[in-house]
């Protein structure tokens, strides 16, 4: 690569001509960036605008936002159910009569609510796991 210096001829992309076209440098940032350029063409004085920069930057317009994904897991079920109850917990019990909402506290599975009551069973959303249990066995 050539030495860049005041004087020589480089190709930037003049603003008043709107093409890239061969200017002349007029002053050096430092000895590899160039500061000012004179348009050959107009005799414009300009900031040195890369011409293959430019470019790259028109083609660099990448997507950085991807759409959220839609699928809603246990946990975060779990979560907003157990965030949107103010209900107590009750420790499981096959023996219990449970009712749908109902808060159970399992010993295996942990804090879960009840989502669905089927007669002797209860499915349960549990933090990482839909159980069903059974539940008012006498
Ligand atoms: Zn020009």
């Amino acid at each position: 690569m050539s030495q860049l210096t005041v004087g020589k001829d480089v190709l930037s992309y003049c603003t008043k001509c709107k093409l890239n076209l061969g200017h002349t440098i007029v002053a050096m940032k430092d000895s590899i960036h160039i500061a000012k350029v004179k348009c050959n063409t107009c005799q414009t004085q300009q900031s040195f605008k890369d011409p293959t920069l430019a470019k790259q930057n028109k083609t660099r317009t990448r997507k950085t936002t991807s759409a959220p994904s839609k699928v809603i897991s246990v946990s975060d079920l779990w979560m907003e159910k157990m965030s949107s109850t103010k209900k107590k917990s009750t420790p499981y019990a096959m023996d219990h009569k449970f009712v749908q909402g109902d808060i159970i506290d399992h010993t295996k599975f942990g804090p879960g609510i009840v989502e669905k009551v089927v007669d002797d069973k209860i499915e349960v959303i549990f933090r990482h796991d839909i159980k069903t249990l059974v539940h008012n066995k006498h």
